[in-house]
This record gives C-alpha cells, structure tokens and sequence, in this order.
C-alpha cells in the first residue's frame, strides 16, 4: 500500500525555502503578553523558539512569528485574545501543525498554540476531545470504549484543524465527515470570551469553514460503536492504470456506504485500497468490479487504523500539494489525462466521496463538496521548487475533468482559493466573519477576510 506516510519518507530531504521575513514585538507588549499568560511565550532570540516556530511542512521553515504562545488551557487562550485586542496584533492558531500551506504560522500573527489541550474524554455516546489532541491518541482511546469517529489516517494531525476543514478518512462514507459529527464547540470569540457553540451561523461556518472566527478550545463529537473492519488492498501494473482507473471510477462513489475506497495513480502503476465495515468475505465478492489481485483481510478496529497509519509518526518534511473534485464520471479523454498528470512526477491520490458525506446539503454546514464523486489530492514530496512545478502542471491537466478544492489539501499557490475551498458558501462565510470578527483578529493564510 501507498501510504501518505510512504510519500512523506521519500521527501524528506527536500530542499527549504529562504527565509521569510520577521516582525517584531516591542518588548512591554511582549512583558503584557508574558504577564497575562500560564504558558511558555517565545519570541525570536528565546532558546526554545526555533523548535517551537516550526510546522510540519518543512516549506515553512523560513516564516518567523513575532511569538509563539504555548497556551496551558482555555483561560490562557482568552487571556491571549485579549491582550490581542488591546494592541491590535492579529493571531493565528495552531493546533497540530500539519496545514498544507502554513496556515498555523505567520511572519506577522502571533501563533496561539494549542498543542497541549489535548484532552480526549469519552461519555454517554460523546467523545469530547481538545484541538490538540491527535489522532492516533483519539483512535486508541475511543477504541478502548469501543467506539470511533470518523477521520483521517495521519497518527499526527490533530483534531483542531481537520475538524475546522471538514475531515475525510477510511469511515467517511459510514459515518460522514468529522465536522458532520460535531454537537458543539467550546471557542474563544475574538472579544476574549469563552462561548459554548452548538447553533447558529458561527456553528456552521465552524464546520468546514477554516480557523478564522475563533479558536476551538474543545469540539464534542457523536461516536460510533465498532468492533472490527476489513481492509483490502490491489496493485497495478503501469500498463493496467487506465483500467483500474476506470473500475474505479465506476465503482467506488456508489458503492455500500459502509465502503470507503481509495486510488493512488502514480508513474509506475496504481493502488486500490479501502476499508469496510462488515466481514472479509463480504468485502471480497463487493470490491470484485475492481479486478486485480486483491490482498483482503480484517481485525479489531484499532489495529486497522495503525495499519492504514503505518507503525512511525511520520518526520516533518517538504512538500506541495493541491487538490480538485471530479463530480462526473471520466471519459477516455478525462482518465488520459489523470494518467498524464501522474507522470509528471505528482501522485493523484482520490478519495471516494458519496456515502454518508454526500448526505448534507451544500449549505448544511460550511464544507461545500456534497455533490463531488471523489476528491484528487495532488502530491509531490520533492525539493520544493520541482514539487510546486509538479503539482501545478498536474493540477491542470486534470483541471478540465473538476472543480473546487478541499481547503484541508490547501494549495497557496492556487489563484482563487477561498472560492474554490468554499464554493457558493463562501459569501455567507464573508458575513459570518463581519459579524464575529469585524477587526479581522484571526489571519490564518487563505482564510475569510
Ligand atoms: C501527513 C498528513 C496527512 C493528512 N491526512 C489527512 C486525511 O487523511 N484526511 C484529511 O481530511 N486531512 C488530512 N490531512 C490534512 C489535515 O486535515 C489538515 O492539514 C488539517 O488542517 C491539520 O490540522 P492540524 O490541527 O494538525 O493543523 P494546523 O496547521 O495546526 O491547523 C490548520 C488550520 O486550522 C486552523 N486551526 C487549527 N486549530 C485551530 C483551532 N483550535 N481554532 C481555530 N483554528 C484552528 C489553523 O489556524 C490553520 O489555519 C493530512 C495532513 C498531513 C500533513
């Protein structure tokens, strides 16, 4: 199986990008800032800043934050949001570092990072979890209760940020996405105060709309009971791309929801891969329209989600990505041209949709891509400049056959983002963001101005 975890490995000793530029605090806002806090407050010059600066994009080495607070709790949080406030500085959150395109650092926000609410409980059908918190941990605590919520595969992202960007994984098509699971948020508001959200405009531009009204201090999610799942996993040749291809294409957007399938498209051939709620046997005769040679099998539940994580976390490392959603089955001309793209050197990794994900409307919640037959992720784990040049002339082949992009594959190099990200929800997002933060307090790179 390819694996993000794969791709990752074969880039990481990718080449930087220069430096970015600083700017800097004046010393009493940062002794303000110090006094008002619990939590480490680093600025450039402090031992501790360079680890504590960096993201798991190793493209944004370069950027330099004029501070990176290391919030203790949500009291902390206020405390920095006020303090914001009074001195007109704009904020940024952080909660695991692995946005794409460096939407957790900034050369002028402060960095509020929450790494350390990583609290994961578990109640009564609810599991109620810290921004921080990262999925490996959230995987093996909720199992241990028998339960799950859907997300990604990645052991290091963390709930804050998949959950604010929608989160797609192997349950998607069972249990939907992340954010389609929230029952409520605990935010700091841009007015420093602490809210409970769980309806209105804010609770909907908070699922799927990004890190730009406030900062998700706890999201209380609906679990899900599960015990066991199977997996399967089918190689092709080179030669057999353009027919795995359109097996796939044919077969994984209508499959049982229970079924989330997955194809990876690069030079040398393609992979299919995917769980299923429900038995090997079962999973063997419905994935038969794929061909191939399938490897098939299934076990308790957390031992499926290491698998598809793989046995390390992942190292930071360099990388540009992109993505576009395919809403129509490909034509001859359309899969040529997917074929193309990945031999540019850029893997295509698309990720079934329908299920449980297409469910919601449009404007059910601020995730747009309800309508989408899948999602292409465009890859390159390569020295930066060859990987951005890779996904660009990727992107465009396949440009012809889709539309829109997932803002958690966020590509800052794409032209038109905010309304590729949010589609037709993007003008209500606009006015949601007047109303809540009219001062603009919360900057992450493509957010909602
Ligand atoms: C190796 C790897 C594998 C991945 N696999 C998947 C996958 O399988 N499925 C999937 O859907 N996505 C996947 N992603 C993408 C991932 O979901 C997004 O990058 C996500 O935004 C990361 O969340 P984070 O908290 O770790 O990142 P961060 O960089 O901390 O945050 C990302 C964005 O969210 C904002 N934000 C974060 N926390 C808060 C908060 N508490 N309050 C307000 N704003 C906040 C930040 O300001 C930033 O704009 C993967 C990413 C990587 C690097």
């Amino acid at each position: 199986m390819i694996t993000r975890r794969d791709l990752i490995a074969r880039g990481a000793a990718a080449m930087l990008l220069p430096a970015l530029g600083e700017a800097a605090l004046p010393k009493d806002r940062i002794r303000a800032l110090r006094g008002a806090v619990r939590g480490r407050v680093l600025t450039p010059g402090d031992s501790g800043y360079n680890g504590a600066r960096v993201v798991f994009n190793t493209r944004w080495d370069g950027v330099k934050p004029p501070a990176v607070v290391q919030v203790r709790d949500s009291a902390d949080v206020r405390a920095v949001v006020q303090w914001a406030d009074r001195y007109d500085v704009p904020l940024v959150a952080r909660s695991g570092g692995h946005g794409y395109s460096g939407n957790s650092t900034s050369d002028s926000a402060v960095v509020v990072d929450l790494d350390r609410l990583d609290a994961i409980r578990y109640s009564d059908g609810i599991a109620t979890l810290g921004p921080g918190a990262r999925l490996g941990d959230v995987y093996s605590r909720l199992a241990a209760r028998g339960v799950t919520i859907p997300a990604g595969s990645c052991p290091t992202v963390a709930v804050g940020g998949l959950v604010l960007g929608g989160g797609m994984g192997l349950a998607g098509r069972a249990m939907g996405l992340t954010c389609d699971r929230v029952r409520s948020f605990d935010i700091v508001d841009a007015e420093g105060r602490r809210r409970r959200v769980d309806d209105g405009e804010l609770f909907w531009a908070l699922r799927g709309g990004g890190g730009s009204f406030a900062i998700v201090t706890a999201v209380r999610l609906r679990t899900r009971s599960v015990s066991t799942a199977a997996f399967f996993r089918i190689s092709y040749s080179r030669a057999a791309r353009d027919e795995a291809l359109a097996r796939w294409d044919a077969f994984a957007p209508k499959a049982p929801s229970d079924l989330t399938a997955i194809l990876t498209l690069t030079s040398d051939g393609a992979t299919a891969f995917g769980q299923y709620l429900g038995g090997a046997n079962a999973l063997s005769s419905l994935i038969r329209p794929l061909g191939g040679t399938p490897t098939v099998g299934s076990a308790d539940y957390l031992t499926v989600q290491r698998r598809w994580a793989g046995d390390d976390s992942p190292p930071r490392s360099a990388f540009a990505a992109s993505s576009i959603y395919v809403t129509k089955r490909l034509s001859a001309n359309g899969r040529k041209a997917f074929l193309a793209a990945a031999d540019t050197g850029a893997t295509l990794i698309l990720d079934a949709y329908g299920g449980a994900i297409n469910r919601p409307d449009r404007d059910d919640t601020a995730f747009p891509h309800r309508r989408a037959r899948f999602s292409v992720q465009v890859l390159s784990y390569a020295a930066i400049p060859t990987a951005r040049q890779r996904v660009k002339s990727a992107r465009s082949r396949i440009a012809p056959y889709g539309g829109g992009a997932y803002a958690n594959y966020a590509d800052p190099d794409l032209s038109g983002a905010t309304r590729s990200y949010y589609g037709a929800n993007l003008e209500r997002l606009r006015r949601v963001k007047r109303d809540v933060d009219p001062a603009n307090r919360f900057r992450p790179r493509q957010g909602i101005r």
